[in-house]
């Protein structure tokens, strides 16, 4: 099965490299929302959030802290958005598990946050189905 971001771990697929160790490599969203928009992946393929190790996706956290620190003081953002699109009906696209690192300005005017749904959300039971 053929997959694009395997294509970029393996070299086959050119792609702008930010760090890279034996677990985890983090390379430029060809198709950025904001200046340095950056994908972290797993070297190895999993697909999606249910299916990756514990282990792996602590490492990937890691270096997307690691990467924060690194883009506050070369890039001079402001604040950033990671996020992580689990699933089709999340709008995963590619189906190799990635963070999105997205740096946000002050003046960027993204405005990413879902708007508000207004069916009716029973709290308690979905709480207990959750807990129980
Ligand atoms: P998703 O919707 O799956 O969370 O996001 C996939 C992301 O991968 C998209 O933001 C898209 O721009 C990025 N992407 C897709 N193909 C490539 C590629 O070949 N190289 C790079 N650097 N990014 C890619
Ligand atoms: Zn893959």
């Amino acid at each position: 099965m053929s997959c694009i971001f395997c294509d970029i771990v393996s070299g086959e697929k050119p792609s702008r490299k930010i760090y890279e160790d034996d677990h985890v490599l983090a390379f430029l969203n060809i198709n950025p929302i904001t200046p340095g928009h950056t994908l972290i992946i797993p070297k190895e393929h999993f697909e999606n959030l249910n299916d990756i190790s514990e282990l792996a996706m602590g490492k990937v956290a890691t270096i997307s802290k690691e990467l924060a620190d690194k883009y506050t003081q070369k890039l001079q953002c402001d604040g950033f958005n990671l996020r992580l699109n689990s699933g089709k009906v999340a709008h995963q696209d590619v189906f190799h598990l990635h963070l999105h690192l997205i740096p946000r300005y002050d003046d960027d005017g993204l405005d990413l946050m879902a708007k508000r749904n207004d069916t009716q959300i029973d709290l308690d039971q979905v709480h207990s189905r959750i807990v129980s």
